[in-house]
């Protein structure tokens, strides 16, 4: 059995490299991707880590991944310790099995055989790993892209190794993401002693019509690729300091919207300070744009991928743009089409986090299809 993958894959879990921590993982890759000819230009900023490598001429396709995880969580709900990686059953346990050291593995040894395979390839192979996908992504992939847009490089296809899949290896490829949009809002009101409402306002009273309304706003109703844009509030607060016998005098709501390319953050925005203006609230409200959408049309990649997945996995994936915000959204401005696809997404950022050591190879082949497919 090859398990170059499975070995690489295992190497990187075995580092707890918890975002926007690196702890050598890079170094590993780095180490490989030089011995096959490729130039490492390294670009850390703070405590994260990022590279660019690079391999040939021409039209380029970038690998794109993270080598930071999300912290295990409480230890006491994993079955193996998550930073030893353990095979049971052919199931590789671990922090960053699926998100997504097993898809840099897979990427990194696709690369490998293709090389090996065609080492005058056409085109270029570049890797872009950043250390900080994970936390705020200040100093990782954002950055990185802003050097390179500065020297005008350019990616052709983009591929993401982001778990997009959801039952079946290969089910499921994104070419976009909904953007998301934040907002910490004070209602005010006027502090008063319980018994003697007239003289004071109620900030929860006053702000229930607007919410209920909030809730049930509706700004498009989505198209084939993107569910129509959603709003959740997520925290309603009067503060600690009261008692049972006060009114508050202020009431903070936060909410969070995730919207499509359909509509825009400034619609948004509109929309919900006339809602507060007609329910005539005294307000003040912050709005942080946390990612804006985007949508990549799907062309060549998208199809090299779709074909690819067909050969190894015997499965035709559906084009998908749900989920969390991810790097692609920072890339979308360098590249021609930006495509995320890697393993089953079913137990990311959970305890136990696991994947089928076959889908690791599946994933590898896919990888290697897809390079025979764009630069031989
Ligand atoms: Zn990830």
């Amino acid at each position: 059995m090859h398990t170059k993958v499975l070995n690489l894959a295992q190497k990187l879990i075995n580092i707890p490299s918890i975002s926007p921590k690196d702890f050598g993982c890079q170094d590993i890759l780095a180490k490989i991707l030089q011995s096959y000819g490729f130039t490492i230009e390294r670009m850390n900023f703070k405590d994260t880590k990022n590279f660019w490598a690079w391999r040939g001429f021409g039209k380029t396709i970038t690998f794109v991944g993270h080598t930071d995880v999300v912290p295990p969580g409480d230890i006491k709900n994993w079955y193996t310790p998550p930073f030893t990686s353990t095979i049971k059953k052919n199931i590789l346990f671990g922090r960053g099995a699926v998100d997504m050291k097993g898809s840099i593995a897979a990427m990194l040894i696709a690369v490998e055989s293709f090389i090996k395979k065609k080492p005058t390839h056409n085109g270029r192979i570049s890797f872009l790993i950043t250390s900080d996908e994970e936390s705020d992504g200040t100093n990782g992939t954002r950055k990185v892209v802003s050097i390179l847009k500065n020297r005008n490089e350019r990616i052709n296809y983009c591929l993401i190794g982001e778990p997009t899949s959801e039952n079946v290896l290969g089910d499921c490829i994104k070419n976009g993401r909904r953007g998301s949009l934040s907002a910490n809002l004070k209602i005010y009101g006027k502090q008063g002693h319980i018994a003697y409402p007239k003289g004071a306002i109620n900030p929860i009273h006053s702000s229930l019509p607007f919410l209920l309304e909030l809730s049930l706003l509706s700004f498009d109703n989505g198209n084939i690729f993107f569910e129509p844009s959603s709003i959740q509030v997520v925290k309603i607060d009067s503060g600690k300091n009261y008692t049972v016998n006060m009114i508050p005098g202020e009431l903070k709501i936060f909410f969070n919207i995730r919207f499509n390319s359909l509509v825009s953050k400034a619609t948004i925005m509109n929309v919900i300070e006339n809602l507060l203006i007609k329910h005539a609230l005294k307000y003040s409200i912050s709005w942080i744009v946390c990612a804006e959408p985007f949508i990549s049309s799907p062309k060549v990649l998208s199809q090299a991928l779709s074909e690819s997945i067909g050969a190894c996995a015997n499965i035709i994936p559906v084009i998908k743009t749900n989920g969390g915000t991810s790097d692609g959204r920072f890339l979308f401005s360098l590249a021609d089409e930006v495509i995320e696809f890697g393993l089953l997404n079913s137990t990311i950022h959970q305890a136990n986090e696991c994947v089928n050591i076959f889908d690791l190879l599946k994933l590898q082949n896919i990888y290697y299809h897809v390079l025979n497919k764009l630069l031989l």
